[in-house]
């Protein structure tokens, strides 16, 4: 009997699902969307509805599986408490007692865990990807936020309240920009692929740049990938101007 896993990565605007055996194939997967309209029980049962669905396609291909367990990496991802606490970047407000309300869809389940979107992304770097044989490590993620995941000695660094390596909420700019999570100056407001196009938004006012290939497009448009094609033909690095706008 084959052993398998059933990942799941919770992100702002998608939740990815997929059927892992125990060599990282990925051997069914589907999205479905994370709601903008913040109920978490209709969420949670569409979530294991989706599961359930992908079980039955692989069984339906012959395979004899024994579904070791459920995985989830999700934005403010708690391990200890297995909740989602405030995050940002979804539409759930304060803590979401995530792994509590799936266990009531699978209660013979063996394994339910939550982590950290970027701690999960370590732990499978380290295993299947780019950190394979290393002990000692640092995994960012950039995407709508910025996020970290800290390895030492082959161990996850939690922290005591588990949010050890949250290195996108430490202030980066001292009464900066506004972050999502409503402080000022956080690396995420500056260094994810929003903060990018914030940053190129700002050069392009700084400068009346209207010469610039960037300077038709719409603030809705602009994405970080167009930002990164223009950087090296005009754009002046980002981080001379930040230092420049720092107080202090
Ligand atoms: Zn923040």
């Amino acid at each position: 009997m084959k052993k398998v896993a059933i990942g799941v990565d919770i992100g702002g605007t998608n939740t990815a699902i997929g059927v892992v055996d125990e060599a990282g194939n990925v051997m069914v997967k589907d999205n479905i969307p994370t709601p903008s309209h913040g109920d978490i029980n209709k969420y949670i049962a569409d979530l294991a509805d989706a599961i359930n669905e992908l079980i039955h396609s692989v069984k339906l291909l012959n395979e004899d599986i024994n579904v070791m367990g459920i995985g989830i990496g999700a934005p403010n991802g708690n391990y200890y408490s297995g909740t989602i606490e405030y995050a940002a970047n979804l539409s759930f407000r304060g803590v979401v007692h995530l792994i509590e309300l799936l266990r009531n869809h699978f209660p013979k389940m063996q394994a339910l865990v939550l982590t950290n979107d970027a701690n999960a992304a370590a732990i499978g770097e380290m295993i299947y990807g780019g950190a394979k044989g290393m002990k000692n490590f640092v995994l960012f993620t950039l995407g709508t936020g910025v996020g970290s995941g800290i390895v030492v000695n082959g161990d996850l660094v939690y922290g005591s309240d588990g949010f050890a390596g949250e290195i996108g909420h430490t202030t980066l700019v001292p009464g900066g920009r506004p972050c999502g999570c409503s402080s000022l100056g956080h690396l995420e407001a500056y260094c994810s692929a929003s903060g990018i196009k914030r940053t190129a938004f700002e050069l392009l006012v700084h400068y009346n740049a209207s010469d610039s290939l960037l300077a038709d497009k719409s603030f809705k448009e602009l994405d970080s990938k167009m930002i990164l094609k223009q950087r090296k033909k005009e754009i002046k690095l980002p981080w001379k101007y930040l230092k420049k706008q720092a107080p202090g």
